[in-house]
């Protein structure tokens, strides 16, 4: 999508610290961490949030929780939080699905 922030740093017209990458996802530092360790892992195809997903996206959204599960394995976070905001109300900022990979903070439960 031409004018979608997360499609741009994946076509790599907008720069960010990029820390994965491979043929379906990337994974980069946020701009505005919320804890030490704060990295989105965003598929390259566009989707606007979780609210447009149907089972065409199941293998996408795999591969998606994978490269988190493996990302925060090397990092050795000893706990994390995964993240995916749906909708302004629940805090989606960018409407390009992506995962938060939080860490190296205790994490409040219930979150706020
Ligand atoms: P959300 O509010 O769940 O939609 O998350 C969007 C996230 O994107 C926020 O945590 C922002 O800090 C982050 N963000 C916005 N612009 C950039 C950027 N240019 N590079 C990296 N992260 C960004
Ligand atoms: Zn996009």
């Amino acid at each position: 999508m031409s004018d979608c922030l997360f499609c741009k740093i994946a076509a790599g017209e907008i720069p960010a610290e990029i820390v994965y990458e491979d043929d379906d996802v990337i994974a980069f530092n946020d701009i505005s961490p919320q804890a030490p360790v704060h990295i989105l892992l965003v598929p390259k195809k566009h989707i606007a949030s979780t609210e447009y997903l149907d089972e065409s996206n199941t293998d996408l959204i795999g591969k998606l929780v994978l490269a988190a599960s493996k990302k925060a394995k090397k990092l050795n976070l000893d706990g994390y939080r995964l993240v995916m905001n749906c909708n302004e109300i629940a805090g989606q900022s960018v409407f390009h699905i992506h995962c938060h990979l939080l860490a190296g903070r205790p994490m409040l439960w219930p979150p706020g």
